[in-house]
């Protein structure tokens, strides 16, 4: 006894060719040998759902099923369907593009593509960043052959319509199944699904249309970059295919780090040590800044670690308006291998002048000390 193919694909009588499709290809999904091999539970379960299948998406057959039954659509009969054996033999793609057109990975013949994007990173120094400069960087990539505008096809020739699909791209096989004939489409394999062939390859691309180069750009980087910074530079990247427009390059700026300045925004801090007369007494000294030395006065009883701050000294602002400060921040050094004389001067001045005062202000150590001499009485 068959058993009802509504039943088989579980779908009631009313049900919209939608339905059934979905119905059908889960249950083809499931039990397709190429899922599950050897299961001749599966197998039959595809088989029987497939026969289903044919019938009832078709409303011919489905109007002659619904009212004569099985009878109405006799498969064995001088219909000539054929041993459904043949048909496990046909791939999951297969059946779905038989059935579906392509639901599975049929491929189009292929259309201009746009070019990849390509990141340099380039690393400039502060002064680069803060002033602006022009840079040659050079960038392997892949351009259009200039030899044959691209088309892979040596000067003079032509790419041709690929013979074995006509220039479609794809190839139309008829496979006998247990429908009968049944036109399947696949990708051309002579041509990639391109469509053209090549018969005099350009000899400089190798047919490829594209060739492999290192190419010199001028990078025009702004003053007042930053780190981070990214360029863009349209249609500086990578060749597109088939003629499709090149991608962008994007140039990232790393800004390399100063050993004597810190940049943050567009400030700049550094530290000037001075010595303890100049900071005792005051002094006017050389203080290096990006744009050459300025001169910076040290006002008498400068303690160390005191920062000044010198006004457009910084970084440039890139869309203009002036300059950002320079933080300089002072340490006191004490002097080393002093001779007698000097160590003598310097007991003298220590004999004539109070700690305190020395000390220049009230440290943390002094208040410590007083409070502990206030604890102890
Ligand atoms: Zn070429
Ligand atoms: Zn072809």
């Amino acid at each position: 006894m068959k058993r009802d193919y509504y039943e088989v694909l579980g779908v009631g009588k009313s049900a919209s060719l939608d339905e059934i499709k979905k119905a059908y290809r889960k249950i083809a999904k499931e039990n397709h040998p190429d899922v599950k091999p050897g299961d001749k539970q599966a197998e039959e379960r595809f088989k029987e759902a497939t026969e289903a299948y044919a019938v009832l998406s078709s409303p011919e057959k489905k109007a002659k099923y619904d009212q004569f039954g099985h009878a109405g659509v006799d498969f064995n009969g001088q219909g000539g369907f054929g041993d459904f054996s043949d048909f496990a033999d046909f791939g999951l793609g297969d059946i779905f593009e038989m059935f579906f057109g392509g639901g599975m990975g049929g491929q189009r013949r292929q259309g201009p593509t746009r070019g990849s994007d390509l990141r340099f990173d380039l690393t400039i120094t502060l002064h680069e960043a803060a002033f602006g400069a022009k840079k040659e960087i050079e960038i392997p990539l892949s351009e259009t052959c200039a030899n044959c505008g691209g088309s892979g096809a040596a000067p003079g020739t032509h790419p041709v319509n690929c013979s074995q699909c006509g220039g479609t791209g794809q190839v139309r096989a008829v496979q006998r199944t247990p429908f009968g004939q049944v036109a399947t489409t696949r990708t051309c394999s002579a041509c990639n699904g391109q469509g053209t062939m090549i018969s005099t390859p350009c000899n400089k691309c190798n047919g490829r249309g594209k060739v492999r180069e290192v190419k010199k750009i001028e990078v025009n980087i702004p003053a007042g970059s930053e780190e981070g910074l990214s360029l863009r530079y349209s249609g500086r990247g990578e060749a597109g295919e088939r003629g499709g427009p090149a991608g962008d390059l994007y140039v990232v700026l790393l800004v390399k780090p100063h050993e004597f300045f810190e940049r943050r925004g567009n400030d700049i801090y550094c530290e000037i040590p001075i010595t303890f007369v100049q900071a005792a007494l005051g002094d006017e000294i050389d203080v290096p800044t990006i744009h050459g030395d300025v001169k910076m006065k040290v006002p008498e009883g400068t303690q160390t670690s005191k920062i000044f701050r010198i006004r457009g000294m910084g970084v440039p602002y890139r869309r203009g308006g002036g300059n950002g400060d320079q933080h300089v921040r002072v340490i006191v050094s004490t002097p080393t291998k002093l001779d007698e004389r000097q160590k003598e001067l310097l007991r003298e001045f220590g004999r004539i002048t109070p700690e305190a005062q020395q000390r220049g202000k009230k440290s943390l150590w002094d208040k410590v000390k007083e409070n502990v001499k206030d604890a102890i009485g």
